[in-house]
């Protein structure tokens, strides 16, 4: 079979969670959990006779995320009700945006090895989610409670071109939306979840293949899986001399494969028509300014900063701006640090660290920026050693105080003092003849045991550069 032959086209259209405290027709909760039918009133379990009113925060997290995917607005926008009967879907109907979308013809840039490329955004809508279906034992039970919660769905153009891009564009819009702040983007919870739309045709084809649409695939790894299995059974399937049949295909994690779920329905099974009950939504300029100026620096201007200005690789700057939180608190520690590499340092090594071991939140650092910044310059003026460093750092994170009163109290500052460290360094290479012998013969590693010795004497605060130099100076005299 010749997968080389072929080209792999993808789609997206991701499903977005909206952190709103209330549903986008009712005061009910959104909240994750809950007993089941618990989350749920009259508007979104869908009585007769009920009147939904849009929760204007909905709105407004969908133009933030519009803006900062560079997205058009539609200054008159409106909803319409998308009709299909399922038992999640009380109403039996979901209220949905059909051809006036809130955000269109937006666009995200990905690195590719090396080279950027940038990705289509169709549209971002609003609408409601559904509920779930739980299979038990003896039968089927629905809970409702997630009627109702403000989604918004992003749909991206085939502009994707393999399963490693599809990553690359998940881990983007996460990121943007993140910093946006329009939802926590949970993976595990199902605030975040995407269809992937995929086909494949002979490399210079100029029509598109048919393609297959994998729903609700919950975790990147997943939907790369997803992906590079459905492009090898297409091709196989085109091969053997057979056609691609559209339809939509559930992904099995556990077997590893695609499998067929229903024929795929076009707009017209939908019945789409405008939602009788709500206005049109208008936009006025001052509105999307006003939401424009609430968008922080996003994470592609910060890596400039970083690896430009700041100095860092950018594979640093990489990890930094992965979560807004970090970014923000590395950009307050670098207020009181000059060297923003020292901070850098401490974060990637240290605080990554100390927050995977403990499984915390990044909202929950125990240390203030400003300490970390203090903790930087301390170790750049020389003042403590790197490894008396992680100590300070350790106690900072367990008892809230600043760097220098740690140094001062536990008496750490780094001797950098030349006649006290050569008394020790005699004493060193007095009591371990073997190791200098074995030095002078040309053993390196000699020389490290000897710097270990020197650290252990000084509790870890004699400054190594100078211990290099004096060790060796001294042992050139005995020769
Ligand atoms: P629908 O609304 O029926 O799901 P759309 O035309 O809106 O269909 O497309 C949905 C998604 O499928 C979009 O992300 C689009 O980029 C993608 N898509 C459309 N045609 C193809 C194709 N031939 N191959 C791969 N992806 C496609
Ligand atoms: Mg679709
Ligand atoms: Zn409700």
């Amino acid at each position: 079979m010749a997968y080389k032959d072929y080209e792999i086209v993808i789609g997206l259209e991701v499903h977005v969670e909206l952190k709103t405290k209330t549903k986008i027709y009712c005061d009910c909760t959104t909240e994750f959990g809950g007993e089941p039918n618990t989350h749920c009133c009259p508007i979104c379990t869908g009585m007769p006779g009920t009147l939904p009113v849009l929760n204007g925060k909905v709105v407004d997290y969908a133009i933030k995320a519009g803006l900062a995917t560079n997205c058009k607005i539609n200054q008159v926008s409106k909803q319409d009700r998308k009709n299909y009967f399922y038992p999640d879907l009380p109403k039996a109907y979901q209220t949905s945006q059909y051809d006036l979308p809130l955000c269109y013809e937006g666009s995200l840039d990905i690195e590719l090895d090396g080279e950027i490329k940038n990705i289509g955004i169709t549209r971002i809508h609003i609408e409601e989610d559904a509920g779930k279906l739980n299979h038990e034992a003896d039968g089927t039970l629905v809970d409702y409670n997630r009627c109702g919660v403000p989604l918004i769905e992003i749909v991206t153009e085939p502009d994707l071109r393999s399963p490693k891009e599809v990553r690359l564009l998940m881990q983007k819009l996460r990121t943007i939306l993140l910093y946006t702040d329009v939802s926590d983007c949970k993976m595990n919870e199902g605030s975040l979840r995407c269809d992937v739309n995929l086909s494949v045709r002979k490399w210079g084809a100029k029509e598109l293949g048919t393609r297959t649409e994998m729903k609700n695939i919950n975790s990147f790894n997943f939907a790369v899986k997803a992906a590079e299995y459905e492009a090898k059974r297409q091709i196989k399937v085109i091969e053997n001399g057979g056609i691609i049949v559209q339809e939509t295909r559930r992904w099995n994690e556990k077997k590893g494969v695609t499998v067929s779920m229903r024929s795929k329905e076009e707009a017209h099974d939908y019945r789409y028509f405008p939602a009788p009950d709500l206005m049109p939504i208008i936009t006025s300029d001052e509105k999307i300014k006003a939401l424009r100026a609430e968008i922080p620096e996003l994470p592609d201007k910060r890596i400039i900063r970083y690896t430009r200005e700041d100095g860092l690789s950018e594979y640093d700057a990489n990890l930094l701006v992965a979560s807004p939180k970090i970014s923000d608190y590395f950009d307050k520690a670098c207020i009181i640090a000059k060297n923003k590499k020292t901070v850098a340092n401490l974060i990637i090594s240290e605080l990554f660290k100390r927050l995977n071991e403990e499984e915390k939140e990044e909202g929950i650092i125990p240390i203030k920026p400003e300490n970390l910044g203090k903790l930087a310059e301390l170790l750049d003026s020389n003042i403590i050693s790197s490894s008396v460093g992680k100590k300070v750092f350790t106690t900072m994170w367990e008892e809230d105080s600043a760097p220098n009163e740690i140094v001062d109290k536990l008496g750490l500052k780094q001797i950098n003092d030349d006649s006290k460290l050569k008394e020790i360094a005699i004493q060193v290479i007095n009591e371990n003849d073997k190791a200098v012998k074995d030095y002078l013969l040309g053993k390196e590693a000699a020389l490290q045991s000897l710097m270990g010795q020197m650290m252990r004497l000084t509790k870890g605060k004699a400054n190594p550069k100078i211990v290099i130099d004096i060790l060796k100076e001294i042992i050139n005299t005995r020769k």
